[in-house]
């Protein structure tokens, strides 16, 4: 046993949750230790998530974008696709933000340890490094240990061609033949990626609709832009078996509402859902409760059932979003930090970051409909926008839904290039409380993608003048 040492707050993961906590709680003054298992900070979401995979999609945006010029008079030659120049691009890009993230560490005098944290009792941490087994204790301890890819039970999972969103992206090889097992984010992002850069690409997606919890108005002309990428788009259907056949490709048993169907790919990219992070931390040597899906239990302080440990990120559940984790990271540092903080965002953002994007925020239809939520509606089509007209993005659409007696933002859907960037507007109405007045008076800079959500409010409020709306 070598090296131990006690701490004011330990931190659990060095994701965009845990390396969040950590730097907050040492920019209030404490004394900080981020362990992770791996070498390089970031976590999920930087070294096998959101940057990676926005780096690949860039590159097939640009792609698919190109190849719409021919319309507009520009004309260029077939693309060449050269798969480790790509690889090498999108590791440069992890690169740079890990040393960021390695600097900042420094700059704060946040300890950082490469290793596995196991609990060994409500203030004591044990970690498993590669030199030996260090002792950590502390007054707080804050987990972000995050989530690994859900796999599909009873079906066959380890095998060089089954490919996880991880490995994926690691962009190996471009397989002929690639199925996409869950049409969720990860599937329609990894397999717009992937048809762009030249696979067969099929979809099979378990419930009725693409991306169910999302309203399908706005998934609707990504479905239509992705049903001319893709090979096949089955819904309503199941993978029952994954069979692995000599060449190394893979023979997957589909059932659907017409039947059972046998079609052979070269990988298959299972994408449907994540889990947890609970087995390595030997929770059972603390209080800490899970919930029936196995997620850590806290309370609004991001406290788990034992007073000085906190949970925040993937590890608590959904949404399992970078920016939930690193919002609940900052709270989780504040409170063990003595501030008088909480989780009270009322609203998360969800982005999907295909072409074209697609992002909401608050109340959605879906949502309203199940728990009969009275809202009225304010659309503006994008069709009527000389900004998406000039960009050939004339399918966007932005909607609002409005409280029907307080006017309010409740909610607000988007599709359309950069949709995810344009929702922040949404996000800040619904915190600040804001009304149909107060969006459809903003003056929106013209002509931008932007206004679209000024338009809504004025479509809503009878004002608009960028489109005709005869009077009822
Ligand atoms: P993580 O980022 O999962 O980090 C947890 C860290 O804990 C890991 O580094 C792990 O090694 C470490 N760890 C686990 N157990 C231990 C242990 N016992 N000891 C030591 N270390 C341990 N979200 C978005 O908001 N936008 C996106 O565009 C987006 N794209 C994504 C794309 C993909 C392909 C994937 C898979 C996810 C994506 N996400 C995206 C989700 C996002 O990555 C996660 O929500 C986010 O990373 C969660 O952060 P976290 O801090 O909770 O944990
Ligand atoms: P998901 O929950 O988004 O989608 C999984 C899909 O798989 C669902 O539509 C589900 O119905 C389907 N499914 C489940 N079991 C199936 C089966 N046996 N056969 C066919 N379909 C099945 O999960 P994901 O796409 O794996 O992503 C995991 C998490 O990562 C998400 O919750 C998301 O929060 C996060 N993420 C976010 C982004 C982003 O913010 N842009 C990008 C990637 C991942």
């Amino acid at each position: 046993m070598s090296k131990n040492k006690q701490v004011e707050v330990a931190v659990i993961g060095a994701g965009p949750g845990g390396y969040a906590a950590a730097f907050r709680a040492a920019d209030l003054g404490k004394k900080v230790v981020l362990i992770d298992r791996d070498p390089n900070l970031g976590g999920v979401c930087l070294n096998r998530g959101c940057i990676p995979s926005k780096a690949l999609l860039h590159i097939s945006k640009v792609m698919d974008e190109a190849k719409a010029l021919s319309k507009m008079g520009v004309t260029y030659n077939e693309p060449k696709i050269d798969l480790k120049a790509i690889r090498e691009h999108k590791n440069r890009i992890v690169n740079q933000l890990n040393g960021g993230i390695a600097k900042m560490a420094k700059a704060r005098s946040v300890e950082t340890i490469e290793g596995v944290a196991k609990f060994k009792s409500n203030n004591e941490l044990m970690v498993e490094t590669k030199e030996g087994s260090r002792l950590i204790t502390f007054e707080n301890c804050i987990i972000a240990s995050g989530s690994t890819s859900a796999m599909i039970p009873g079906v066959l999972s380890d095998h060089p061609s089954i490919l996880t969103s991880k490995t994926a992206l690691d962009l190996v090889d471009l397989p002929e033949r690639l199925l996409v097992v869950g049409g969720g984010v990860i599937g329609l992002e990894l397999g717009q990626v992937y048809a762009t850069l030249g696979s067969s690409v099929s979809v099979v997606e378990f419930l009725p609709n693409l991306v169910p919890g999302a309203d399908q108005d706005i998934i609707r002309p990504l479905q239509r832009k992705l049903k001319k990428q893709f090979k096949s788009i089955i819904l309503s259907s199941k993978v029952l078996n994954i069979e692995a056949k000599k060449d190394s490709s893979l023979e997957v048993t589909i059932e659907g509402k017409v039947g059972r169907s046998k079609e052979v790919y070269d990988k298959v990219l299972i994408a449907v859902g994540r889990k947890p992070n609970t087995e390595l931390l030997k929770l059972e040597n603390t209080g800490i409760s899970l919930d029936e899906l196995g997620f850590i239990d806290v309370d609004v302080y991001q406290r788990t059932a034992v007073k000085n440990i906190f949970a925040i990120g993937d590890i608590v559940g959904n949404p399992m979003l970078a920016h939930k984790a690193t919002h609940e990271g900052k709270v989780a540092a504040e409170v063990a930090s003595g501030r008088p903080s909480a989780m009270d965002a009322r609203v998360i953002p969800s982005v999907i970051y295909t072409d074209p994007e697609v992002a909401w925020v608050g109340l959605t239809e879906v949502e309203a409909k199940k728990n009969e939520i009275m809202y009225e509606k304010g659309e503006f089509p994008w069709a009527a926008s000389g900004r998406a007209i000039a960009v050939g993005a004339n399918q966007g659409k932005t909607k609002i839904l409005f409280d029907p007696e307080t006017k309010k933002v409740l909610g607000v859907g988007i599709v359309g290039p950069s949709a995810g960037d344009i929702i922040s507007e949404g996000a800040l109405a619904i915190e600040m409380g804001a009304d149909a007045v107060d969006v459809g008076l903003t003056v929106h800079p013209h002509p931008t993608l932007g206004e679209t959500i000024g338009m809504a409010a004025e479509a809503f409020e009878g004002t608009i003048t960028d489109l005709y709306v005869p009077k009822k």
